[in-house]
């Protein structure tokens, strides 16, 4: 039994109410893939409250505002873009790695590999990113916060 095999059983029987598809607190919250950072505990709230875009970094990818475009379309007006202390994407050696991986495969990656270097300053290019795109209709309400996985705390660094 492998934990993704738990993982499946345990969602069969899981019993989940009718919740509204839009969410209740019309908030999507961008946050890290870590398996320490849980939006839901770290905020409070509950499923069906807001959306949660997740990707490593909790970083403002194309893919972040592609989700954020489907998100306000159902409701939302806010964002929370929430970065966290000890993030392995910012460890994470890009540039070695697209060279390294590249090389080996004899493939191009398409992709960008979003590194960044910097909590702060990543989190404010991303909310400054989010508050001059053309594709959202509320971009008034975008915050950016660090979550502390040592201490649990919550810290606003761009309101
Ligand atoms: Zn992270």
């Amino acid at each position: 039994m492998t934990g993704s095999d738990d993982l499946i059983r345990q969602a069969r029987s899981a019993t989940v109410g009718a919740l509204p598809k839009s969410p209740r607190m019309n908030t999507a919250v961008i946050a890290c893939i870590d398996a320490r950072v849980e939006p839901n505990r770290v905020l409070g709230g509950d499923q069906g409250d807001y959306h949660v875009i997740r990707n490593a970094g909790g970083l403002v990818t194309d893919d972040a505002l592609r989700s954020l475009m489907v998100s306000q379309s159902h409701g939302t007006t806010r964002v929370i873009v929430m970065m966290h202390t000890d993030c392995a994407a910012m460890a994470y050696p890009a540039a070695a790695e697209r060279a390294r991986l590249e090389q080996e495969t004899g493939q191009r990656i398409e992709f960008k590999l979003h590194p960044f270097d910097d909590l702060e300053t990543e989190l404010h290019r991303g909310v400054a990113q989010l508050r001059s795109t053309p594709f959202l209709p509320h971009t008034e309400n975008i915050r950016g916060v660090i979550y502390d996985v040592e201490t649990g705390r919550v810290r606003t660094v761009v309101d």
